[in-house]
């Protein structure tokens, strides 16, 4: 795969129906949506104690030039999701990415999308846990919303992960095994509440600093989509981590029956189809930007974001009445420490083999994942390089995935191979997450890593909402408090936004 180009695609930047873009604007009014982000946070920490979920009625075309319009760099993941949601909320929303909407070439569409929060305990922290354990309580419902807004079945599994070692490789197994089990009692946001950074309000003498605690996802306490109950450390253990022996191992997968001896099953576990939901969440998008307006520019760079304007590869300023940085490794020019990590994955068609779960093979040089997909295909993944190097695959790891791949059953051997493909983790140097407004009064949602659809959900929906409560504290201000900007946005201010009942 190629890599994310800094500059793209010839495409003429287009005015929205509103006539916002390509028209210098002033950028003072995110001074006001900076200082209110703070109640944006107890507002959305209000609506998670009571189980609601911001969404509104989908807008009418009656109501286009009222609602506060976003612009949103990159369409991947994160800007797709965030552009759902706020479209959701009744906002216009703008939406840049350098590539067009089919593209395969950027992480989200190259990952395997498995949701896996125990498993990576073994390379993250319990932050990326608890992020993971509310996104997947947040998924089905966002799926089902999907599917009832398009038609669009997004093919998402809940049936746990399994973790399988070669005799020869036990030892590796009971080292993973003990990795977890260090990490998921005294790390699990249940046993133990995350001391995270607070989210206060940037202070405009503060140096910009994306990566910085202003920018850092609040308490996984307060995330929506909640935290499992308290449980003692031992039964909250069992219930993410199971030993199973051969028999078990046949019963779970009957592919793999005389084949393992000793695994692991990791119950909580599920995987998605990122390219249907790719799919479905664009359907959505051009939807609701029917409905309320904005546009999709594709194939046009973002060069620089700016608190309330994004300007393109051909230098032209695009004013918003706030902007978002969602280009994933595409920021990078503009952000130090943020660099691409190089993972490799192999999809196969395999017809007549089947397994229920995605399982993960222990070895001692690396770690690789077999994960099912609809159609009897399979995604082989991942390699992790420290490279930024977004080439094709290499021989190399092209033989270590197909070798996992053959040695988890020799059927696999007649499977037919579908893509080899590459592409760039976007991850800062400490690999947390950025979710929120920096200092610079710009949003940002980057640096997912290897966690993007494990922990995207939990935090686009946290931004979500607090952009929609910066815009209502931004309504309620007092006459004369609001900055010239302010008054700006109050008075595109929607009606407030309804809460809904979570989905179960
Ligand atoms: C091989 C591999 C396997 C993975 N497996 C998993 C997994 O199993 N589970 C999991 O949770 N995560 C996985 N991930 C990680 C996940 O894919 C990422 O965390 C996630 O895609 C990041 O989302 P994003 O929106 O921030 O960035 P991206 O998905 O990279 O999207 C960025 C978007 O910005 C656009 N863009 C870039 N530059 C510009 C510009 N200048 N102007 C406008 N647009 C621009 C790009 O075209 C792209 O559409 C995997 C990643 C890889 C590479």
């Amino acid at each position: 795969m190629n890599a994310v180009p800094r500059r793209a695609g010839a495409s003429p930047p287009q005015s929205s129906p509103q006539g916002g873009e390509g028209v210098p604007q002033p950028t003072s009014h995110s001074a006001a949506l900076a200082a209110s982000t703070h109640a944006g946070g107890q507002v959305e920490q209000a609506a998670v104690a009571h189980g609601a979920v911001l969404t509104a009625p989908p807008c009418g075309g009656g109501r286009e030039g009222q609602a506060p319009h976003v612009g949103i760099a990159g369409a991947g993941l994160a800007g797709r999701l965030l552009a759902w949601r706020l479209l959701r909320a009744g906002m216009r929303v703008s939406l840049f990415d350098a590539h067009a909407r089919t593209d395969r070439s950027s992480a989200g569409p190259t990952a395997a999308a498995m949701l896996s929060p125990t498993a990576e305990l073994a390379a993250a922290d319990a932050q990326i846990h608890a992020l993971g354990v509310a996104s997947l309580g947040i998924w089905p419902q966002w799926l089902a919303e999907l599917h009832a807004q398009t038609g669009r079945e997004v093919y998402f599994r809940r049936e746990g992960t399994l973790v399988v070692a070669h005799a020869a490789d036990t030892g590796a197994l009971d080292h993973y095994a003990a990795l977890l089990r260090a990490h998921l009692p005294a790390g699990s946001a249940a046993a133990q509440p995350l001391a995270l950074a607070s989210r206060a309000g940037p202070s405009p003498d503060t140096p910009i600093a994306p990566a910085g605690p202003a920018a850092r996802p609040q308490s996984a306490a307060n995330l929506p989509g909640g935290l499992p109950p308290a449980e003692s450390s031992v039964r909250q253990a069992e219930a993410a981590m199971q030993p199973v022996d051969g028999a078990r191992i046949a019963a779970l997968e009957p592919l793999l029956a005389g084949r393992f001896a000793r695994g692991l099953l990791l119950p909580q576990e599920g995987q998605l189809a990122n390219d249907q939901l790719y799919a479905a969440l664009a359907a959505a998008l051009d939807a609701g930007l029917a409905a309320c307006g904005g546009a999709w520019h594709e194939g046009l760079a973002i060069e620089q974001v700016q608190a309330a304007a994004l300007v393109d590869a051909h230098g032209t300023r695009h004013g918003f009445d706030l902007a978002v940085d969602c280009r994933g490794v595409g920021s990078r020019g503009e952000w130090p420490g943020l660099h691409g990590v190089r993972g490799e994955v192999l999809t196969v068609f395999a017809p007549g083999i089947s397994l229920r779960r995605p399982v993960r093979l222990i070895h001692p040089r690396y770690a690789i994942y077999v994960a099912p997909r609809p159609g009897s295909q399979f995604i082989v993944g991942a390699t992790e390089l420290d490279s930024e190097d977004a080439g094709p695959p290499t021989l190399r790891s092209t033989l270590e995935l197909g070798s996992a791949l053959y040695s988890l059953h020799p059927e696999f051997g007649e499977a037919r191979v579908l893509r080899l493909a590459a592409a760039l983790r976007p991850a800062l140097p400490d690999h947390q997450p950025v979710a929120g407004q920096g200092a610079d009064g710009v949003w940002r949602i980057n640096g997912l890593f290897r966690h993007g659809y494990l922990i995207a959900p939990a935090l686009v929906r946290q931004v979500a909402a607090d952009i929609v409560a910066a815009f209502a504290a931004a309504r309620a201000a007092p006459p004369g408090a609001a900055t010239q900007g302010a008054s700006r946005a109050s008075s595109n201010l929607q009606p407030p936004i309804q809460t809904q009942p979570q989905a179960a």
